[in-house]
């Protein structure tokens, strides 16, 4: 099957006389008429459900398309992107370890990173993601178990160079974690490019109607953690917390995400809702048609800004002429994503003028959903932050970052038009 059939026929897959539609199992528990059953599941024996925190047939069937798309073994469902990207880490760091990460990925995730993780003696060091391959080498310490990444960046739009940063994750014994949520396996399959594990906050355009908070991790099977396996002895040591069994020895190419499942969401709990699964995969039957449309729109309003006086600057790959313009095209020629930065001239006043001016261009946190949105992060996510500080973060004080939608894109450029004429 075509992506485009994935994202209608993978995952639930009903046998004669089911549900045509994928069900929503609204249970937390599971029936097993033997204790002996029920004890097999507990020492992972046997396959079943007994408790959705730990597995739930909607969430599975979710997960399994999402899997499908990326062109992975195995994907579990979290509450939240949050979620998905401190367990793609901490499965594989604890404390004394250390790992690399682009300084340009998104705050939420900086600041799990950088801030919360530290207080777990899981130490990130933060590089600039184009930095020279030599360059980038110097980073890597002995317990450095993962290079983590975003393929598009929120909020500013770089692409990362696949190539680069999987040749050196290799090359350094550890795995290439990438957090693929802007540009979506419909334009970029990071698997295809030697990432090892994907993550995802579907909240964004894999829900695509701001519907629901959830999150995902696919592992690509690729990664051989016995080959090192020194540096990951989660995986490869007995688990003495799940009855001495070795991931890596029991599970093969499943490993990672069973060890994520038995042990972190069992200990965490960061489970998604069946109920938002279900939104989920609505979501999900129509990313296709959506993205293109997001594509298509954001294209169409980047060429406009680059056109007008009042604007300082516009960051979007999708563009000809876009510094990621190059890694744009080898990566996802079909498109990168609906977000793009831009600036307007005249400061913060000129800025928040033309945001209180437009009409249903919306100010919101939110990204990547149908309607088209902005937000001003020095005004708004991050605005306890100084002008320096900004910088640090990789935010430019005058950056808007801009949502297109799948409205008519005259629509979204006259809205555009008609709030610069304010200012
Ligand atoms: C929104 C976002 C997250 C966090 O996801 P939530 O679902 O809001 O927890 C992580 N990574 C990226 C790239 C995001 O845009």
């Amino acid at each position: 099957m075509r992506i485009e059939t994935k994202c209608i026929h993978e995952g639930w897959k009903p046998s004669e006389g089911e549900p045509r539609q994928l069900p929503v199992y609204q249970s937390t528990t599971f029936k097993y008429d033997t204790s002996d059953a029920m004890g097999k599941l507990f020492d992972l024996e046997a396959e079943g459900y007994f408790y959705t925190r730990l597995q739930n047939p909607t969430n599975d069937a979710v997960a399994a398309k999402i899997c499908a798309l990326e062109g992975g073994v195995a994907a579990m469902l979290t509450s939240s992107g949050q979620a998905a990207n401190f367990y793609a880490i901490f499965n594989i760091c604890e404390a004394g370890d250390h790992f690399i990460a682009s300084s340009a990925i998104y705050g939420g995730t900086y600041n799990l990173f950088g801030v919360t993780m530290k207080k777990m003696g899981i130490e990130c060091t933060f590089v600039d993601q184009d930095l020279s391959e030599e360059e980038l080498d110097k980073y890597f310490r002995p317990n450095t178990k993962a290079v983590f990444g975003e393929t598009v960046t929120n909020p500013t739009c770089t692409v990362l160079d696949f190539d680069k940063f999987s040749r050196l994750a290799h090359k350094h014994g550890v795995p290439l974690i990438i957090d693929n949520t802007f540009a979506t396996p419909i334009n970029c399959r990071p698997f295809e490019w030697g990432a090892d594990i994907v993550t995802h906050s579907t909240t964004k355009y894999m829900d695509g109607q701001g519907v629901g908070v959830g999150g995902c991790i696919v592992d690509s099977g690729n990664f051989d953690w016995s080959k090192h396996a020194d540096k990951f002895p989660g995986l490869t040591t007995p688990d003495d917390s799940y009855h001495g069994i070795t991931y890596t020895e029991r599970f093969g190419k499943g490993a990672y995400i069973t060890k994520a499942t038995a042990q972190l969401m069992r200990d965490f709990g960061s489970i998604q809702s069946p109920q938002n699964a279900f939104y989920l995969n609505l979501g999900l039957e129509t990313l296709h048609v959506r993205m293109e449309r997001h594509c298509e729109n954001a294209l169409k309003v980047a060429q406009f800004l680059k056109s007008q006086d009042k604007i300082a600057w516009v960051h979007y790959a999708g563009l000809e002429g876009d510094k990621y313009y190059d890694l744009a095209q080898k990566y996802m020629p079909n498109g990168t994503c609906g977000v793009l930065a831009f600036a307007v001239k005249g400061g913060r006043q000129a800025s928040i003028k033309f945001m209180d001016s437009l009409k249903f261009v919306s100010i919101v946190t939110h990204v990547a959903d149908a309607k088209t949105c902005l937000l001003h992060p020095a005004s708004h996510t991050h605005r306890q932050l100084t002008d320096e500080q900004l910088v640090e973060a990789c935010v430019a004080p005058d950056l808007i970052r801009l949502s297109v939608g799948i409205e008519n894109s005259d629509d979204i450029v006259e809205d555009i038009k008609q709030a610069l004429a304010n200012i």
